[in-house]
């Protein structure tokens, strides 16, 4: 099972696909993959809420280009039609016909005299068409939006002094302009409220006869088709719950979603964000606001996930540990903290995924986002390991370390050691580096200013590669052996010396904080190695060579004790120069070496996931007695039983 597992699929335009497996799963009692069972069906439910979001013409767009695509008999190698169906599979990556992440609309290759011919072969009971609407009409009304470059071209519009409501194709307002949006929710502020909810978040604003009016999406509301079958199968959820706050959560949210009422999300936010015992957790709702450029409008998502035992047995291990780990650390013992706790990271499988976490998503969530609760609540916070790992085991044959990485014999290090490593730095890096050391008593925690975000992920950064290399992680059992940790040390200066230019626009600076304390790392070690760490040249292509990983680490340990003393002491000076002088320039010769070789592995610079089909067995008694993952459904399949099984809209 675990060989045949194909994590790549198929690759369109700039887009990969990839598959995610439900480690574990099987393990899950009948009751629990119930629920994860009926938690994704409430997930896929939302699909059609997210693509209207999206664009107003979106859903009538794609349901005419399925029924062209499902129907089409002539022979479908012909060039417009392949194109058709890369537009369609574009369609729907991102919900709608715009980029799902530049919201730029996408550009046809196929011509218009093609698709109305198509058009004009189908039925109409087959064509979404409004009641009385020719397929003329409906040509009419949607083929400037589809191939006038000019009509509604980009999604979310940001640039200052354009009306950005007007500009953008969101489908969040209608016949109001930004000035009056801004209005209407200022309105509704009340600036001594402590307890603010997030105003306009579940709704459309609309103008009326000359009156501006809020559509709530919910049930008898706007969206009601959806969100009631969304409700129908959260109620079932409800009955299989692992225990009563679950159930509590699960109550609340149907509870907004048939009132709409805005401070029932937030006290639905609350009590989610103190669940924390069971093992399978959801989210499901009007979550981020990126799809609004006023940042209002909530766009739907789904996600279901439960959580790793196995890794979270990682992450407990490393923090029942961090007392001994600070104590250990090379840095001055002023700086140590005295009593130290480790913070336990949650790391989740996901086992769906939904409107806008579909098909690309996040590889971590951290919410609520309304900032009262955060403050007064603190937030949830997860990492997905099975996404993760289906990028990293993704990348192994793509030929990126074949590229960039020097010998056989170090490629071999990381093809073995690679993912562990990786995982293991970023869980010392997250549950310790972070919360390790403390600053002097007088010192101001701001006192590093533009530079105090490069120094304080550098200090969490060496402390992980300090500790990666150090016997007591073999002895602690997460890694199986003292040369494991080479691979880490080796990707990390690839990474901070070469390979990260490639996310970088030639002429450009660093600017980002992550990969400002990556170069500042690989490039002070190198300075200070004494050959321990070389930059060298073969057949005209630039490679690191690490000739002394020992002594490699007792660079890291050095620079740590500095970057901690900086941080310790808010010495601004120090750190406007070490960062000014390490992690700020780039190389342009190498930056164009590396971009050129990047280039020619040719890679996909976007990725998303194609979903498991989950297949619920029934008992005789017509209960469900197991659930089965099929990972074999193709892209074009699932997205048409989506439009099919959940095209409620
Ligand atoms: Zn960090």
């Amino acid at each position: 099972m675990q060989q045949s597992f194909n994590y790549s699929d198929e690759r369109f335009a700039d887009l990969q696909l990839l598959r995610y497996r439900l480690n574990g799963f099987e393990n899950l009692s009948t009751q629990k993959k119930t629920l994860v069972f009926y938690l994704a069906k409430a997930t896929l439910a939302g699909r059609d809420i997210t693509t209207d979001q999206f664009g107003k013409y979106n859903l009538r767009i794609r349901k005419a280009l399925e029924a062209v695509y499902c129907a089409y008999k002539d022979f479908r190698d012909q060039d417009e039609f392949k194109s058709l169906e890369i537009y369609l599979k574009r369609v729907w990556f991102s919900n709608g016909i715009y980029h799902h992440y530049g919201c730029d609309k996408f550009a046809p290759k196929f011509s218009e005299s093609f698709l109305y011919n198509e058009i004009q072969k189908l039925e109409p009971s087959m064509l979404p068409l409004r009641d009385g609407e020719t397929r003329d009409e409906f040509c009419e009304e949607i083929f400037p939006v589809i191939f006038n470059p000019d009509v509604l071209p980009k999604r979310v519009n940001k640039d200052d002094g354009e009306d950005l409501i007007m500009t953008s194709a969101c489908n969040f307002y209608e016949d109001v302009i930004q000035e009056e949006v801004e209005t209407y929710y200022a309105g509704k502020k009340n600036a001594l409220d402590t307890e603010p909810p997030s105003w306009g978040l579940n709704s459309k604003l609309i103008k009326r006869d000359g009156k501006i009016e809020e559509v709530i999406w919910k049930s008898n509301g706007l969206y009601n088709n959806a969100i009631n079958v969304i409700v129908y199968w959260l109620r079932k959820a409800k009955t299989v719950v692992e225990n009563n706050q679950q159930g509590k959560v699960i109550q609340l949210l149907i509870d907004y979603y048939c009132t709409g009422d805005l401070k029932l999300f937030d006290e639905y936010s609350i009590e989610w964000l103190n669940e924390q015992d069971g093992q399978i957790d959801f989210i499901n709702g009007f979550i981020e606001v990126y799809g609004d450029p006023l940042g209002l409008k909530g766009s739907w998502e789904g996600i279901v996930e439960y959580k790793d035992m196995e890794a979270t047995k990682r992450t407990q291990i490393i923090c029942e540990n961090a007392q001994w780990f600070e104590d250990n650390s090379p840095i001055d013992q002023h700086f140590r903290k005295p009593v130290v706790k480790g913070v336990t990271a949650n790391v989740v499988c996901a086992a769906m995924l939904g409107g806008d976490e579909y098909p690309s998503t996040a590889i971590g969530i951290n919410l609520p986002n309304a900032d009262w609760i955060r403050a007064r609540y603190g937030s949830k916070s997860v990492t997905i390991g099975n996404l993760t790992d289906a990028y990293n085991k993704e990348s192994h044959n793509n030929g990126f370390k074949e590229e960039f990485v020097i010998d056989n014999a170090t490629r071999s290090l990381i093809e073995h050691y690679g993912d562990l490593c990786d995982d293991l730095h970023t869980d010392l890096h997250e549950c310790l580096g972070h919360g390790s050391g403390h600053l002097m008593p007088s010192v101001n925690p701001d006192a590093l200013k533009a530079y105090g975000n490069t120094i304080e992920e550098a200090r969490a950064d060496l402390f992980g590669l300090y500790y990666i290399a150090d016997p007591k992680i073999v002895e602690l059992g997460l890694l199986p052996d003292n040369d494991a940790y080479k691979s880490q040390y080796y990707t990390y200066m690839m990474n901070g010396l070469v390979t990260q230019l490639t996310r970088i626009k030639l002429g450009n600076k660093i600017e980002e904080a992550h990969m400002r304390n990556r170069a500042l790392i690989a490039k002070w070690v190198i300075e200070h190695s004494k050959g321990a760490v070389l930059m060298v040249k073969r057949n005209n292509k630039t490679y690191v060579l690490i000739n002394n990983y020992n002594a490699l680490r007792q660079l890291f340990a050095t620079l740590l004790a500095e970057i901690q003393r900086i941080k310790s002491e808010g010495d601004f000076t120090a750190a406007r120069q070490i960062v000014e002088r390490y992690a700020v320039n780039v190389d342009t010769d190498l930056h164009r070496e590396v971009i050129a070789r990047y280039k020619h592995l040719d890679l996909a610079p976007f990725k998303g996931f194609i979903n498991p089909w989950m297949k619920p067995v029934y008992g005789d008694d017509g209960k469900i007695i197991d659930i089965e993952i099929d990972y074999t459904e193709s892209y074009s399949h699932q997205m048409l039983r989506y439009s099919n099984e959940y095209g409620l809209l």
